[in-house]
């Protein structure tokens, strides 16, 4: 029996499934109970934007990289169901999610997706916007070569409001992670472009059933605030859209839990998070 079992489930979490990521789901389980952690939502990444470099359409299954597919993604499925039988016995509960990388025209392809396997918590995420890859550095400092800083803004939310509107994500990933990288490039303006846009992206999230997430993966990035910063969860807790789960966006077993003692002050309402 563990003492201190106050803390929030862990709802953002990549093993090495994710072509990104370093760490078996057992490495990730064992790390999770380390930190206390009674829960755990794996959330390997599904991104199949044709515009996105083919190495981000892949995944690994026993150290070889896969294109990332309906089928092959089965493989992930089973080995996340294999360890909560394993660790429902160790106090922890683990589940099966996934992270999409949404891009208008993937619906059809999520349909069958999400038919085919239960997940119990399905990720939206924005990572592109036309060519321009928000979670890459070279990308993003190319950016303003294409569009200005309005037009990026635009495209960005568009796409976060088409991701809401179809209905198919229990949240939205890192709303604001296109500040990262966007700030060199754009500067610090581009912290405030949800503004005059976020309140009808709120408005379709509400109408979709569709949560905000809290990221703490901001903070290993050098930033003080969470994805998204404080000015928008306040926003969204005042428009009535819900907080639903915390995740550190992990992509090693160390940053699992990352800063929740922090995060618990931010997303108080979700102690603790149980899924629908
Ligand atoms: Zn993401
Ligand atoms: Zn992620």
């Amino acid at each position: 029996m563990r003492d201190n079992l106050m803390s929030l489930p862990d709802y953002h979490v990549h093993p090495d499934f994710s072509f990104d990521a370093k760490g078996t789901i057992d490495e990730f389980c064992k790390a999770a109970i380390r930190k206390d952690l009674t829960e755990i939502c794996f959330t390997t990444h599904y991104d199949t934007d044709p515009r996105l470099p083919e190495h981000h359409r892949y995944m690994r299954i026993n150290g070889e990289l896969v294109p990332t597919s309906i089928d092959n993604i089965g493989v992930y499925v089973d080995a996340v169901h294999k360890a909560a039988d394993k660790y429902i016995g160790h106090e922890l509960l683990v589940q099966c999610g996934v992270e999409i990388g949404y891009f208008s025209g993937c619906e059809d392809e999520m349909r069958k997706l999400f038919q085919k396997y239960q997940f119990h918590y399905k990720i939206g995420s924005v990572h592109q916007v036309n060519e321009t890859d928000i979670c890459n550095q070279k990308s993003m400092k190319i950016a303003p070569s294409k569009y200005d800083l309005d037009r990026f803004a635009d495209l960005v939310y568009e796409d976060l409001i088409k991701s809401a509107e179809s209905g198919l994500f229990d949240v939205l990933g890192h709303i604001d992670m296109y500040k990262k990288y966007g700030i060199q490039p754009y500067g610090e303006r581009i912290n405030n472009i949800h503004e005059g846009r976020i309140d009808k992206l709120f408005d379709a999230m509400i109408e979709n059933g569709c949560g905000l997430e809290i990221n703490t993966a901001s903070l290993r990035k050098g930033f003080a605030e969470y994805y998204p910063s404080m000015a928008i969860i306040n926003a969204a807790r005042s428009a009535g859209v819900r907080i639903v789960a915390v995740g550190s966006d992990a992509h090693r077993p160390e940053e699992v839990g990352y800063d929740f003692e922090g995060a618990m002050g931010v997303a108080y309402e979700l102690l603790p998070y149980r899924g629908e």
